[in-house]
């Protein structure tokens, strides 16, 4: 009776509201990260398996926290494969700070080392800052717990930033900076220009400015033209380039037509073909009497089909 009495019990009833409640909040978190990952493989190029470049207080973090395997939980928060890198600055300073910090650098120890040309190891915010670049090329995720680190690379566009909130891993947004150098890169190469526009107005109004006048100063309009299709055409070079770099994993599909199924034959065709064959009947030779021909000059009856 008690086991019974305590299956509908009101206290599992809120457990249960409790569990579907942090489900749903799962599922929301969830398609937040993927949005957040879909941004930056649509707009730079991001690929799977994604590196995530982690720093040695990121590592701390992870084992302080139990969030290990430290890749799956990775993987979790960006739905993907995913690789994880350290440099050897990271591992420098990891050993620097000493016997606490020993079993994270036995953990650092693990991961891929990604390549910094630092000969005299440098301080781990500044080997991160040097690896990403002016626009991380490699296309790094970069894991931290350093606030100021992350600050700084808000500012370089296209750097996703992962870090620890307790025991869950939490993917950032795109900052406002990030999101603008999209925005400004998109409308660039939309729009034309100052040059490149000054160029074809000046076309334009030569164009209409009179024809004698312009056959006049046909070499000079030939200048301007070729001046102008150089432009563009390096213009479409630089945007072919980028769209390399930008074109998005995914394809909208669209219908090619009407479903066949769902239409009538046509029957003018059919009409056609039958008017055409008489005519060619009517006509002074046809294609299929030609061969008949010839199968008959072999039974040697020329004039067979002619008659
Ligand atoms: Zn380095």
């Amino acid at each position: 009776m008690k086991s019974s009495s305590s299956f509908y019990s009101k206290d599992t009833g809120g457990n249960v509201k409790k569990e579907l409640k942090l489900k749903k909040m799962k599922v929301t978190k969830q398609k937040r990260h993927r949005r957040i990952v879909r941004f930056y493989t649509a707009c730079f190029g991001f690929h799977q398996p994604f590196k995530v470049l982690c720093d040695g207080t990121f590592v701390y973090h992870l084992l302080e926290n139990r969030i290990i395997p430290a890749d799956k939980a990775l993987a979790d928060i960006l739905s993907a494969t995913v690789k994880l890198y350290t440099t050897r600055c990271v591992l420098a300073e990891l050993k620097r700070l000493g016997k606490s910090y020993s079993e994270a650098l036995d953990a650092a120890h693990n991961l891929i080392i990604a390549r910094c040309e630092h000969e005299k190891c440098k301080s781990a915010d500044t080997c991160i800052m040097e690896v990403i670049g002016r626009n991380n090329s490699e296309h790094f995720f970069v894991a931290s717990q350093d606030t100021d680190l992350r600050k700084k690379l808000q500012e370089v566009p296209g750097v996703p930033l992962i870090c620890g909130l307790r025991n869950a891993l939490f993917l950032e947004p795109p900052s406002a900076s990030q999101r603008q150098h999209v925005k400004t890169s998109e409308e660039a190469r939309m729009h034309m220009t100052d040059s490149e526009h000054h160029a074809l107005k000046k076309i334009v109004i030569k164009k209409f400015a009179g024809n004698e006048e312009a056959a006049n100063s046909s070499d000079e309009n030939d200048d301007l033209e070729d001046q102008a299709a150089g432009l563009l055409e390096k213009r479409s070079i630089v945007k072919k380039q980028i769209d390399i770099k930008d074109k998005p994993q995914f394809k909208r599909k669209r219908a090619k037509g009407p479903n066949p199924l769902s239409c009538k034959k046509k029957k003018k065709h059919e009409n056609k073909n039958i008017h055409l064959s008489k005519k060619t009947e009517d006509g002074d030779s046809t294609m299929k009497r030609s061969r008949k021909r010839k199968r008959t000059r072999k039974q040697q009856k020329p004039t067979e089909a002619e008659s």
